[in-house]
């Protein structure tokens, strides 16, 4: 076993890279709250039977993706796949189906598959997701699209296509499925072989099977949006009028089925073309039977993830600059034993202050204090030696200007705030 390597599937963030998250996850909880969202944090593991149940046993998630185990006491305990069924399952046990609806909620996970890993594929991935409960209206589904359309483009994201579908209602879903079936049964032979076992297991993943042969084979496959009952087509059609109202450009693509079987009527995703393969940023749609299939009460829901590490590919394809990490704004520089007390006590009084500072602790010479004070973009540089000490008075350099100033002591923390610090 190799200890100094993280499991593969798995990475570190580096401080460099955490800044970034760090801004994605605010303007993602900022856009959510000016929504009315209000954050969910639920357990990193579940019981095993919550996303059997959820997600489906035919689903590539349950058949071979999670990660179970059997803790010491004997119970069946899974890593969340996903965010969606445990929010469902929050929902129920803290009855927020008895407060005021709808109920909306956002999160911040880490999900955990067992994949390949490859570009924008990993063991443990982090997701950004929504989730609402309590309404069937369409212009909800709209407002769930527009938070992550509106969410991209205020990151600076170009060029992401939404699409749009729906998978109808257990009603028309079931007359739908027979006409598939009859279609599929004539060309079975054609398929690939992960469709072969699809034919009996889950015949709709086969129209979003990524083999070629599979898609020309199916050209000619009874499309489920023309197979909409009365009510999921009004809703589809509603749907699209107010996405037309938001100014949305979308796209309908009846192949979209999602991998996940607790999705009814809507269906979407948001596809960037600049990462690869893998290359769904955000996937999600509505659920109006999965707070019932977990054993509440009957209720409508729809929601959406978002993949953080495919959303930072994008952002970095697209050559998005995202605010840097500045350490620190303020480096201490102190010539000699006497100021580097002096330096301690002063950097604490700085800190104390609400000023992000810094101070040399390997004992360089002045010329490597500045040096590295500079690297890392230090807006000031505030000098003390003992001449200072002797004087009550710091040296202060605007190191963009290049300016130097002598401050009193006890007047350098307003100096340096009336300096922008
Ligand atoms: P894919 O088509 O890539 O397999 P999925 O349909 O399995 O995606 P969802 O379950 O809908 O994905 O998850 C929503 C989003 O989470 C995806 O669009 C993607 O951005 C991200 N995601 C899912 N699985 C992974 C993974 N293994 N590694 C990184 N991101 C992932
Ligand atoms: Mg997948």
């Amino acid at each position: 076993m190799i200890i100094t390597k993280a499991p593969r599937g798995t990475r570190d963030v580096l401080p460099e890279e955490a800044w970034k998250w760090v801004y994605l996850e605010n303007q993602f909880r900022e856009i959510c709250n000016q929504y009315g969202y209000g954050e969910i944090r639920t357990p990193t593991f579940e019981h095993t039977e919550l996303f059997v149940r959820t997600v489906g046993e035919t689903t590539d998630i349950v058949e071979k993706e999670m990660y179970t185990f059997k803790d010491k006491g004997n119970r069946s305990i899974t890593l969340k796949p996903e965010g969606t069924a445990p929010v469902a399952r929050a929902y129920i046990e803290n009855k927020l189906y008895a407060q005021t609806q709808p109920i909306k909620l956002f999160y911040v996970t880490p999900g955990f598959r067992y994949e390949r890993p490859q570009a924008g594929r990993l063991r443990e991935f982090h997701q950004f997701g929504i989730e609402v409960f309590g309404s069937k209206d369409p212009a909800v589904d709209a407002e769930v699209i527009s938070l992550a359309m509106l969410f991209v483009k205020r990151l600076g994201i170009k060029d992401l296509e939404l699409y749009i579908n729906s998978i109808g209602c257990p009603v028309c879903r079931k007359a739908y499925r027979k006409k598939l079936l009859e279609y599929i049964k004539a060309v079975k032979d054609k398929l690939c072989n992960t469709c072969k076992i699809r034919v009996d297991k889950n015949p709709l993943r086969i129209l979003d099977c990524k083999n070629e042969t599979c898609q020309k084979t199916l050209a000619d496959v009874p499309e489920i949006i023309e197979n909409l009952c009365n009510e999921c087509k009004e809703h589809f059609d509603s749907l699209k009028k107010h996405l037309s109202l938001m100014g949305f450009d979308f796209k309908v693509n009846p192949r979209i089925v999602r991998g996940l079987d607790y999705y009814t009527k809507t269906v979407f995703e948001i596809m960037s073309h600049e990462v690869g393969s893998q290359n769904t940023v955000c996937g999600g749609g509505r659920y109006d039977g999965l707070v019932e299939e977990c054993g509440g009460p009957p209720t409508p829901g729809i929601g959406f993830a978002m993949g953080i590490e495919r959303l930072l590919m994008t952002i970095e394809a697209q050559n998005i600059e995202l605010p840097k990490h500045t350490p620190f704004d303020v480096f201490i520089v102190t010539i000699g034993k006497e100021a580097d007390d002096f330096g301690v006590e002063f950097l604490y009084k700085l800190r104390e202050a609400g000023i992000s500072a810094d101070k040399d602790y390997l004992g360089r010479s002045i010329r490597s204090q500045m040096k590295y004070a500079d690297k890392y973009n230090a807006r000031y540089t505030v000098i003390i030696g003992d001449e200072e000490i002797k004087n009550g008075v710091l040296t202060i350099r605007n190191m963009k200007t290049g300016e130097q100033m002598e401050v009193k002591t006890d007047k350098a923390i307003d100096y340096l705030k009336n300096g922008g610090i």
